[in-house]
């Protein structure tokens, strides 16, 4: 259902003054801008408000940073003091639906129509319809880098604004920018988009395509060296598949752009700064851990630690999966990284649709192998993602047997613990894998 969404049909031309912004403007000032900056979604709104400074009309617009359901309640009320409307955007993965429909019923219940709720992110993307029924106003389908800051525009000039809204074309990756330091937000720098692989559980590939976007290396080193003005040290390069960089098809290496990326990163970045790759919130697929990248790892990168993607030690479920590797690029891939000298982080899914009793024993005695080399494992639980061939499966349980194992591997420390803070919204949101 296509609805149109109109501005407050009132218009104030006296000027006023924000308590919340501190700004004074005729039109603008009417309305207040919010982000609900929550930990699994603020690299998407670090690229939204990327895409806001390009855009010369709004560069210079105020966003409030909620960052969880009391807070963005608390900003929104308060930015009605001073605002006609308050625009509120979310960004959604399906862990949070539910989360949503609260947020948008309590917001209406505080404030009425005076809000204008906007919703994106990987769930709203598969099931815009069921967001907007839910409330939100304006669903944004796909990468909302291009329409975003137009509809924010349309709002802000209280034009009419179509309430559901589709990126016409794949954004260009070196058009926009993955973080905004003039607003002090953020974040790990993106490199690529999209993955080959289409795993059977991952939005990824419906999301962002199975084609490729790499971002230029310009891009990312001026954005890397923007970090400073943050006092930033710290360098992450966020990619679906760590070890894709640059490569046409997604699963040949192509290690020529890749040391060409790092290598202009270090020239650019202070000897205090750490570049992070292969690591949270990015992950490499097993059959790319070779001594090629490892050495290319040891000489550019500054973690000690790799993040693998395994999800299944049966060999069955791999391909149900639709993994395209097997269970020795597993075993050789930790080996070889522990060989290197590196702590290896191994993901492993739990209760994938279908999964049964001999897949679940041969899953735990290649984790029992992974954590006897030396590794720790990060567990999920499978959650049924929209878009994916698993869409429709149940939910994944956790099984005795595998209940057993993981005490038994929280005793040894052989679990990889979630970081208090996110640094991670795959990782902080582990039973709704996006992830390898
Ligand atoms: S799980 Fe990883 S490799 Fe598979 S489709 Fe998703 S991002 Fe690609």
């Amino acid at each position: 259902m296509m609805r149109i969404i109109y501005p407050p049909k009132k218009r104030n031309r006296q000027p006023s003054v924000c308590e919340v912004h501190g700004c004074s403007f005729r039109m603008i000032a009417k309305h207040a801008l919010i982000f609900y900056y929550h930990r699994l979604n603020c690299y998407s709104f670090n690229a939204l408000a990327g895409a806001l400074d390009g855009d010369p009309s709004l560069a210079d617009s105020r966003v409030t940073l909620a960052t969880n359901a009391d807070n963005l309640r608390a900003v929104t009320a308060a930015a009605l003091k001073h605002h006609h409307r308050a625009i509120v955007a979310l960004s959604v993965m399906t862990c949070q639906f539910e989360e949503m429909r609260r947020i948008i019923r309590q917001l209406r219940a505080d404030c009425g129509e005076k809000v204008v709720v906007l919703a994106g992110g990987p769930h709203v993307t598969a099931c815009a319809e069921e967001a907007l029924d839910a409330g939100v106003d304006v669903a944004f389908r796909g990468e909302a880098e291009l329409n975003f800051p137009g509809v924010i525009r349309s709002l802000f000039e209280g034009q009419a604004v179509h309430s559901l809204q589709s990126s016409p074309v794949r954004v260009d990756m070196d058009s926009f920018v993955s973080i905004s330091p003039k607003r002090g937000m953020f974040g790990p720098i993106e490199i690529t988009r999209g993955c080959a692989f289409a795993c059977s559980y991952c939005q990824t590939s419906h999301i962002f395509g199975t084609k490729l976007r790499h971002r230029g290396i310009d891009n990312i080193v001026r954005q890397a060296a923007s970090l400073r003005s943050g006092n930033r040290k710290v360098v992450r390069l966020l990619s679906p598949n760590a070890f894709s960089y640059g490569s046409n098809d997604g699963r040949q290496l192509n290690m020529k752009a890749m040391r060409e990326l790092l290598s202009a990163l270090r020239q650019t970045m202070t000897s205090k700064a750490r570049i992070l790759f292969a690591h949270f919130p990015s992950e490499a697929r097993p059959e790319h851990i070779t001594p090629d990248t490892l050495d290319m790892l040891k000489e550019f990168a500054d973690n000690d630690e790799i993040v693998i993607g395994a999800q299944s030690g049966s060999s069955r479920m791999l391909e149900v999966c639709n993994r395209s590797h097997s269970v020795e690029n597993v075993l050789t891939a930790v080996r070889l990284a522990r060989k290197y000298g590196y702590k290896v982080i191994v993901d492993f899914i739990y209760g994938l649709p279908g999964e049964t009793d001999e897949d679940m024993r041969e899953s735990l005695k290649v984790m029992q192998e992974v954590v006897h080399l030396g590794a720790r494992i990060h567990p999920h639980i499978f959650a049924p993602l929209p878009q994916t061939p698993f869409a429709k499966a149940e939910p994944g349980r956790i099984a005795p047997l595998f209940q057993q194992a993981l005490n038994g591997f929280k005793s040894q420390k052989s679990i990889y613990e979630i970081p208090s803070r996110g640094s991670d919204r795959r990782k902080a949101n582990s039973n709704n894998l996006l992830a390898q």
